[in-house]
């Protein structure tokens, strides 16, 4: 399944991702920034990778990286 991660070193809280992300899959956290509450929502469009200006989202898909 795709789902977002974030990097908190280059989040500049744009807030994009909640903009743009057609599943609702952030929160906002005033302080944090983004929060990934729900990444089973998340179906791998990378609107968020793309519209975020700091490139601090990567959209990872971790059935290819937890294959058994
Ligand atoms: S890849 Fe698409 S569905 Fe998944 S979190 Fe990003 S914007 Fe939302």
């Amino acid at each position: 399944m795709p789902k977002p991660v974030v990097n908190f070193d280059r989040c500049k809280k744009a807030k994009n991702c909640v903009a743009v992300c057609p599943m609702n899959v952030f929160d906002w956290d005033d302080e944090k920034g983004p929060i990934v509450a729900r990444p089973d929502d998340c179906i791998g469009c990378k609107a968020c990778e793309n519209g975020c200006p700091e490139k601090a989202i990567e959209v990872i898909d971790d059935d290819k990286e937890e294959q058994s």
